[in-house]
């Protein structure tokens, strides 16, 4: 937001590459089926989104002329239950991007066994460009164009990259004047004050953190040896950052949309927190040695034992593979590491901990909210925790033994483990042996 001093770094992030994403997501979703013999059905019914919405948002800027901004909503599959997903407010939006990222929620949602399905949603945008007044307006105005299309038992929104708590406010406040009630659970993320849950803020850092907590010995990760990169310092990189830092990781590397840091004598991520704040970025922010000013791609080829990525798709392609240098991947980004990148890095021992299981913990603190906000009954930030440990624990002990199992990388077995569940709902409404046979069981 240009006016808020408070908001994220001054420049523009850069677009995404236009490559499209989703080719290569539905070549996931195929070696899973064929890994898993599944019958051509499940294929048939994934490998397209079954419903996506496009609007023009139309606003009205602070200098009385008008502004019309590209917005979508996909709801993937709602097999399992609503869809649920983000939205996110980023130039490089696209539909592409955008039914890319509910496919991705689709599986993450099955790797979680949550009962929703997958969604998401974006406007083409660069908000730092806009005055609170214009961002709170564009927010309403994506509320208004998909109020039909978003419901508590339909399609459930959630924050995403530049969709922040004031953002989630507005939206959720939109849509209870549109309902005419107050109408919570139609989207998570929201503030406290406004039906939030504990432990959200935190909880797609945390979850990821969880997860690479549980196969520390399995790795043989010695956290008060182990040296970290995150590319990325915003909601999820900065909390990642700072939970590994307490455990006694070194965190070596921070980068955002204007560059990075690095500093192999170690940065703390509270005060590099503390100089974006003031500066909007966190370059000029001191470690402990010398530290060093390098672009996002040169922070990502330095060495480290975990490399977070944690901004956008694509970030580790082909072209930058080789230079790689950390040990493990903890994807908390959606898509960081491009499919030939994965064959390559995989090929190299790198280990990735994909992206549907490493960040799966925001959705399933969102699912909490959701629960709380329709029970009426509010947990505290432990119990919020607890369930996200359990979780984490146990759906990622389920793909490192599918991983052992079947020899494959852990992106497989998480993409054969989410589609299991998938499959079993769609032959819950009847498979084709059961119509072949004139509908008898
Ligand atoms: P955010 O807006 O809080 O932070 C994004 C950060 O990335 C910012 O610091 C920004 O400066 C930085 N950035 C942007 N472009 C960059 C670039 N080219 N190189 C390096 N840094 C860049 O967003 P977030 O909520 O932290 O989301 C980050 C990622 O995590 C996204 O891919 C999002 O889809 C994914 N994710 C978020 C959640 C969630 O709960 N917020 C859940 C699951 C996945």
């Amino acid at each position: 937001m240009k006016d808020d001093p408070d908001s994220d770094d001054r420049t523009a992030p850069a677009a995404p590459p236009i490559e499209a994403l989703f080719p290569a997501a539905r070549d996931n979703l195929r070696a899973a089926c064929e890994r898993l013999k599944i019958h051509p059905d499940v294929f048939e019914e994934l490998k397209d989104p079954r419903e996506t919405l496009s609007a023009s948002l139309l606003i009205r800027m602070d200098d009385g002329s008008r502004r019309s901004f590209p917005a979508w909503r996909c709801r993937y599959n709602d097999r399992r239950g609503p869809t649920k997903g983000g939205v996110r407010f980023h130039p490089g939006v696209c539909l592409d991007e955008i039914q890319t990222l509910a496919f991705w929620m689709t599986f993450k949602c099955a790797v979680a066994d949550l009962p929703f399905g997958g969604g998401k949603g974006g406007v083409c945008v660069d908000t730092k460009a806009l005055s609170k007044g214009e961002l709170e307006r564009l927010s309403r105005a994506y509320v208004e164009a998909f109020s039909s299309f978003i419901g508590t038992d339909r399609d459930i929104m959630a924050p995403d990259m530049y969709t922040n708590g004031i953002v989630i406010a507005w939206m959720a406040d939109e849509y209870s004047s549109i309902t005419g009630r107050p109408s919570p659970t139609a989207i998570t993320g929201k503030p406290l004050a406004f039906g939030g849950t504990v432990g959200r803020t935190d909880a797609t850092a945390r979850g990821g953190y969880y997860a690479l907590r549980h196969l520390e010995p399995a790795l043989a990760i010695d956290p008060d040896k182990s040296t970290v990169i995150v590319q990325g310092f915003g909601n999820v990189g900065y909390h990642c950052a700072k939970l590994l830092h307490a455990d006694g990781y070194r965190i070596v590397g921070v980068s955002d949309s204007c560059g990075g840091i690095y500093d192999p004598a170690g940065i703390d991520p509270l005060a590099a927190m503390e100089h974006k704040h003031i500066n909007g970025t966190v370059l000029g922010a001191k470690g402990h040695g010398k530290t060093r000013e390098m672009s996002n791609a040169e922070l990502l080829e330095q060495p480290c034992e975990v490399l977070v990525p944690a901004a956008l798709e694509r970030q580790i392609t082909a072209q930058n593979c080789d230079r790689i240098a950390a040990r493990i991947i903890l994807e908390l980004a959606n898509g960081p590491v491009a499919p030939e990148a994965d064959a390559a890095l995989t090929a190299k021992g790198i280990l990735i901990l994909p992206d549907i299981l490493a960040n799966a913990g925001g959705v399933a603190v969102s699912h909490l909210e959701w629960v709380q906000n329709r029970s009426g009954f509010y947990w505290d930030s432990s119990q919020v925790r607890d369930h996200l440990k359990t979780k984490m624990e146990t759906e990622t002990q389920a793909i490192w033994s599918l991983r052992t199992q079947m020899e494959v990388s852990m992106r497989e077995a998480a993409y054969i483990h989410g589609l299991k569940r998938i499959a079993e709902s769609i032959e819950a409404r009847g498979t084709e042996a059961f119509f072949a046979n004139g509908g008898r069981l």
